[in-house]
C-alpha cells in the first residue's frame, strides 16, 4: 500500500534526478490531476492509500516528464485567459503573454459591436476562442496550415460552444482570400531558426518547429501576416499581433511599408515589447 505522502516524495525524487527544476509542483500537478482533487487535498490526504491503477497512471506521467514533456501534453490541457483549451503537440502550448492580445482586443472593442475577426494561425484556438466568448455579436474566422492544429481549434470550439460563430480553413495567410475583416489578430511563429536551440528542452523537444521558427530572421511568416492583413482587411480595420521581443523597430517599418499607422506596441508581463496594434489606411 501506498500513500501519497511517499508517492510524492519518491516521484520529486525521479524528477530531481532528471533535472526537471519544478520536480515538487509538477508532481503535485500530476498526481492531483490523477486523483482528480484539489491540490490542496494532497497535503490534507497525505496518509490516504492510492489504488494500483491511479499509481500506474500516475507513474508513466512522470516518467513522460522525466523526458521534459510538458505538463500541458501529458494532461492534454492548459489554462489560457478564462478558459481550459485541449492541447496536444500539434499546437503550442498558450503562453499567458499571450493573453494581452486578449486584453488589447476587449479594450479597442466594446460589447455591443459587430466586427468580424480572423485569427491567423490559429494553433489550439485559444486567442479566437478566448474572444468570441467575451463577446457575442463577434463572427470568426480561424486558419492554419497545419491540418492536425486546425482539427484541435474544431475540437476546442465546439467544447466552448461557439462552432456556429467560427469557420475554419486550412491556409495559409498569402493563399486565403476569403472575406474582409474588421480585425486580424494573429500570434505568429517570430523565433529566428539559429535561435531554436537556445530554448529550453521542454519546448524545443516537444512543441511543434511550425509554430515556433520564423526563418532566419524571425520575420518570414510575420511578414507574411502583415501583407495578406493589408488585403483583407477592411480599411480603417485593425492587426493585432504578437512580435518577438527584439523586433519593434524592424516591424515599425515593415508596417508602415505596407500602409498601417502603428498606434502602440505594448509590453508583457517580463517587460518586453510584445503586441502591436496597428490600423490600415
Ligand atoms: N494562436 C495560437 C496561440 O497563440 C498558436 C500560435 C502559433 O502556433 N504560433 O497559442
Amino acid at each position: 500500500m501506498i500513500n501519497i505522502q511517499s508517492l510524492l516524495s519518491e516521484a520529486k525524487k525521479e524528477l530531481i534526478n532528471s533535472s526537471v527544476i519544478s520536480a515538487e509542483i509538477d508532481s503535485e500537478i500530476l498526481l492531483s490531476n490523477v486523483l482528480k482533487v484539489k491540490r490542496d487535498k494532497l497535503i490534507i490526504n497525505s496518509q490516504k492509500t492510492v489504488n494500483v491503477k491511479n499509481i500506474k497512471k500516475f507513474n508513466s506521467f512522470i516518467e513522460r516528464r522525466k523526458k521534459k514533456e510538458p505538463i500541458a501534453y501529458i494532461l492534454n490541457k492548459k489554462d489560457f485567459w478564462k478558459s481550459t483549451f485541449f492541447v496536444d503537440k500539434n499546437v503550442l502550448i498558450p503562453r499567458p503573454d499571450t493573453e494581452i492580445l486578449i486584453e488589447q482586443v476587449l479594450k479597442k472593442y466594446q460589447k455591443n459591436k459587430k466586427i468580424s475577426i480572423l485569427d491567423v494561425g490559429t494553433g489550439s484556438g485559444c486567442i479566437i476562442i478566448s474572444i468570441l466568448k467575451e463577446r457575442e455579436n463577434f463572427m470568426g474566422c480561424a486558419i492554419d496550415i497545419s491540418k492536425k492544429a486546425l482539427n484541435i481549434a474544431k475540437y476546442n470550439a465546439k467544447i466552448h460552444h461557439l462552432e456556429n460563430r467560427i469557420k475554419f480553413h486550412k491556409s495559409s495567410v498569402d493563399k486565403f482570400f476569403k472575406g474582409k475583416y474588421d480585425l486580424i489578430i494573429s500570434n505568429p511563429p517570430y523565433i529566428k531558426k539559429f535561435e531554436l536551440k537556445y530554448l529550453e528542452n521542454d519546448i524545443i523537444g516537444f512543441e511543434p518547429n511550425l509554430a515556433l521558427e520564423g526563418g532566419n530572421d524571425g520575420f518570414l511568416v510575420t511578414k507574411q501576416v502583415i501583407k495578406g492583413s493589408s488585403r483583407l482587411l477592411k480599411k480603417g480595420g485593425s492587426l493585432i499581433m504578437e512580435i518577438g521581443f527584439d523586433q519593434k523597430m524592424r516591424i515599425k517599418k515593415i508596417l508602415e511599408k505596407e500602409n498601417f499607422f502603428v498606434n502602440k506596441i505594448i509590453k508583457d508581463y517580463g517587460e518586453n515589447h510584445r503586441c502591436v496594434i496597428c490600423t490600415k489606411f
